[in-house]
């Protein structure tokens, strides 16, 4: 298999090889104009038909209902940290409410501090991050004349998962699902608004994807300056300023692939599950060589982090690892370790081909 097919990065991840073919003839030129896709112009009849089809696919297998935006912005999942606050911090609520379950719920909580107070109601530090909260708890805990309450369906680095449902019934419910949007079927009117940047699972980094509620967009705050309003660019219909539009054109061929060649998100989470497993086994089989990092039920199919008893055997795995031609199995700079990234378009072919050398890589260091 190919390095691009073992690539188990955490993101930017694998994308398919038939879009980054057709990515790449694009480049050059694409069909349709005649020019190549890095020099079309955004405000041209050609865009404005990809922006439609990206919004349409994206409705398609999330069935998106029509009291939802669909919009695309720039900065990544980290300005949504702050841009969420800035727009729907609500004076006459209570403090926006916040779940600290990871890495990623940490800097959003930073990123929300940066402009106002928010109220953390769990935190799972003194759990190393291995555990996720009790859904009753948090249920008892969620004020409900609160700005909004946010979370993070998968911890990247640690690799938690909530799993397919929403936590919790809330007025005002605010998803950060960079890492698992698109894997598998949600329930999108359980959310006010739902956040992910492209670089896992959507396609290249550049564009960040937001479904909100239109009634949110009604109260959101005026006093926002336009580029960082969710109104101004839903008016737009993304087209505020120059969008990135490379970005979204490749994220227009991932859904293409994940609607004509997949079947949709059902048979995505089916092949999501099966690759999970095969790695866990492969993990569980060796509990006293591999150390999983999230405790068993809150197991991410996105991301296995893991860490072995010493590293210079982690180094090792590493270095054999890059001979067999797999990449991006270390683990992020935080926690160490290491972490395969099970990204949509790595396949059950090359998850049996990771389980079979972690097997290999066991045996041959007693
Ligand atoms: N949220 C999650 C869940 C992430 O995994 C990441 C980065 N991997 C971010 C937010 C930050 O995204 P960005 O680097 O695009 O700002």
């Amino acid at each position: 298999m190919t390095k691009n097919e073992l690539n188990f990065s955490g993101g930017p991840g694998a994308l398919p090889l038939c879009v980054l073919e057709k990515t790449q003839r694009a480049i050059t030129f694409l069909e349709e104009t005649g020019i190549s896709v890095l020099g079309m112009s955004h405000r041209s009849d050609w865009y404005e038909d990809i922006n439609r089809q990206a919004q349409k696919n994206l409705r398609d297998l999330l069935s998106i209902s029509s009291d939802y935006e669909i919009i695309f912005l720039q900065g990544g999942g980290s300005l949504q940290f702050s841009m969420i606050p800035m727009n729907f911090l609500d004076s006459k609520k209570s403090m926006p409410q916040y779940i600290v379950s990871g890495y990623w719920s940490q800097k959003s909580v930073l990123g929300a501090e940066s402009i106002g107070q928010v109220q953390v109601i769990w935190d799972g530090k003194s759990t190393g991050y291995k555990k996720l909260p009790d859904l009753a708890e948090i249920e008892s805990k969620i004020a409900h004349n609160s700005s909004y309450l946010h979370y993070v369906s998968n911890e990247t680095v640690e690799g938690l998962s909530f799993g397919h449902q929403a936590i919790a019934r809330s007025q005002r419910l605010i998803c950060d699902m960079s890492s698992d949007l698109l894997s598998k079927p949600i329930q999108v009117n359980d959310f006010s608004l739902i956040y992910a940047h492209a670089q896992k699972n959507l396609g290249p980094s550049g564009v960040t994807v937001v479904i909100v509620k239109k009634d949110l967009l009604e109260v959101s705050n005026q006093s926002v300056p336009p580029i960082l309003s969710y109104r101004e660019h839903s008016k737009a219909n993304s087209i505020l300023n120059t969008p990135p539009v490379f970005s979204i054109y490749v994220l227009k061929l991932v859904t293409d692939w994940l609607i004509n060649q997949v079947g949709g998100l059902e048979e995505m989470s089916i092949l999501n599950k099966l690759k999970s497993k095969c790695i866990y086994e492969a993990l569980d089989d060796g509990s006293d060589f591999y150390r999983i990092h999230a405790d068993k039920p809150f197991r991410s199919d996105m991301n296995i982090a893991f860490s072995l008893r010493a590293k210079s055997l982690e180094d090792k795995f590493l270095e054999s690892a890059k001979k067999n031609n797999f990449t991006g199995l270390e683990g992020h700079r935080s926690i160490g370790g290491l972490r395969a990234s099970l990204y949509n378009a790595i396949s059950v072919q090359a998850c049996e081909r990771l389980a079979s050398f972690m097997d290999d890589f066991r045996r041959s260091h007693p």
